[in-house]
């Protein structure tokens, strides 16, 4: 699991120099380091932009007075010479090959304080640019990020905490959700894979809440805002679906957009927000609030993470051979449940309007099945963005 990666490092007089390679061991990584560079932001704030060829995996230290970025199964580059601009906290950048792993030290004419994960964003390739690790930071009392010693330091930023999810069984109350012909209701249904869910989970080292863990009717808003109060890592709706074919089945995943990604999405979003009479343009508001609460960089990570949690699970659920619902993986549609500055997905299981599923999901066997696929999705996730 990534949360338990602890990075021990010994950092023994490096110098100043720009780039200085210690020790010259000649590694091919399967990653490596494009560019490296810092700039000032917004709020005096640093900004350290590692750019490396493949999505990066890495972990974060905090020796006195330096941010050491160790990044795994990465080779160094001798010819790099980092842009450097003035006036940041950072006066030095090395590198320096340990092994598989590469680290970035930056050494700082000033303590800092760990790095809050909402000040670190991944972003994906695009134009001319490859993956960039980009890290916001500013002076502090190196408070909780000090006990760095010349001999080791063991003080990494995800190791320490659990992540957490928030899981929401949809409908309750007096919004059952959908009903099968048998008479199953959605809302019975998915809080019963919700707990099951918890369970897991919660067995898997991760920290859980359920949005609601009887037969109550909560808004969809609330919902959300339950996300944001837990300070969640991830939000997972579950919901089962219903479509006028009954010959229609399978698992459909969906992020959050404006603008839904096909005329099944639209649908879908309407009948889902239709428990809180909510139409589309309730989207105006959400925008400008999330404007508020986040960067537009911060805005484009939640909802690249979104879909990348939402990808990952669509892959677990096809290797689960669960049966999918003939289209893309994942699609797009304004969900107000998911409307919050938490990266999400929104997981209808299956049809309830088919009979075969819908005798499917009311077996313990089958929502385990669905149970097991959703808690790989998530170990399989990377949260260290
Ligand atoms: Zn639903």
């Amino acid at each position: 699991m990534k949360f338990t990666r602890r990075t021990l490092l010994k950092i023994t007089g490096l110098g100043t120099m720009a780039i200085a390679m210690l020790p010259r061991v000649a590694f091919a990584g399967r990653n490596s380091l494009r560019t490296v560079r810092t700039g000032i932001q917004p709020g005096n704030k640093t900004r350290l932009v590692i750019e490396t060829s493949e999505r990066p995996s890495y972990t974060l230290s905090y020796p006195t007075n330096q941010l050491v970025v160790t990044l795994s199964n990465t080779a160094a580059n001798a010819s790099l010479a980092p842009a450097m601009a003035s006036g940041t906290l950072i006066t030095a950048i090395t590198q320096v090959q340990s092994g598989d792993k590469l680290q970035i030290i930056a050494d700082l004419s000033r303590p800092i304080n760990e790095i809050p994960r909402d000040s670190i964003m991944l972003l994906n390739p695009n134009g001319d640019n490859d993956y960039r690790l980009v890290l916001d930071f500013v002076a502090g009392t190196g408070a909780g990020a000090k006990t760095a010693t010349t001999t080791s330091v063991a003080h990494s930023t995800t190791p320490s905490r659990k992540y957490t999810i928030v899981i929401d069984a949809g409908h309750g109350g007096k919004d059952p959700g959908c009903i099968g012909k048998g008479g199953t209701k959605e809302k019975v249904v998915v809080l019963s894979v919700a707990k099951k869910l918890k369970s897991k989970l919660d067995a898997a080292g991760f920290q859980t809440y359920l949005t609601r863990s009887n037969d109550t009717y909560l808004k969809l808003a609330h919902r959300a805002s339950i996300g944001e109060k837990k300070h969640a890592d991830l939000f997972l709706s579950l919901h089962a679906n219903a479509n006028p074919s009954r010959s229609m089945q399978g698992f459909s995943i969906y992020t959050l957009s404006e603008k839904a990604s096909d005329e099944e999405a639209a649908k879908l979003a309407d009948a889902e927000n239709a428990a809180d009479k909510i139409d589309v343009s309730g989207f105006e508001q959400f925008d400008k609030d999330i404007r508020i609460a986040l960067s537009s960089l911060q805005q484009h990570a939640v909802a690249e993470m979104s879909v990348e949690y939402a990808n990952g699970c669509a892959s677990a659920f096809k290797r689960a051979k669960i049966t999918q619902q003939p289209g893309p993986d994942v699609r797009h549609a304004p969900f107000a449940v998911l409307r919050s500055t938490v990266p999400g997905a929104l997981i209808e299981l299956g049809h309830l309007s088919n009979a075969t599923e819908e005798k499917l999901l009311k077996t313990s066997a089958h929502q385990d099945k669905l149970v097991a696929a959703i808690v790989k999705s998530v170990q399989a996730y990377n949260f260290d963005v």
